[in-house]
């Protein structure tokens, strides 16, 4: 018995790609700490979004059209989030050395 998990929620995918291509637009802190709680506070906002793949097979990705409606709304909650961890960062010294 192979019970090997092949679900994976796609939407963190989006949300990470956005993430990396509108981070400098954010104007927040982009210690991993607050990347995280950016993107988590973004997913949390958002519907899941769960692909399963094959052995050895990459995640099927969202359909584009799918992608670009859901686009808009993943760089507003990417600004909400930055705004609002901006204001009160989780981060330590140590989060923000690395960076
Ligand atoms: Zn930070």
């Amino acid at each position: 018995m192979d019970n090997k998990k092949l679900y994976h929620n796609a939407m963190e995918d989006l949300v990470e790609q956005e993430y990396e291509r509108n981070k400098s637009k954010l104007g927040c802190c982009t210690c991993n700490r607050c990347r995280n709680d950016i993107i988590a506070y973004a997913l949390n906002k958002l519907p899941t979004k769960y692909v399963v793949s094959h052995e050895g097979e990459l995640y099927s990705k969202v359909d584009t059209v799918v992608h670009v409606q859901l686009e808009t709304d993943i760089f507003r909650l990417l600004a909400q989030g930055a705004k609002l961890i901006g204001e009160h960062p989780r981060h330590t010294e140590s989060d923000t050395q690395n960076d």
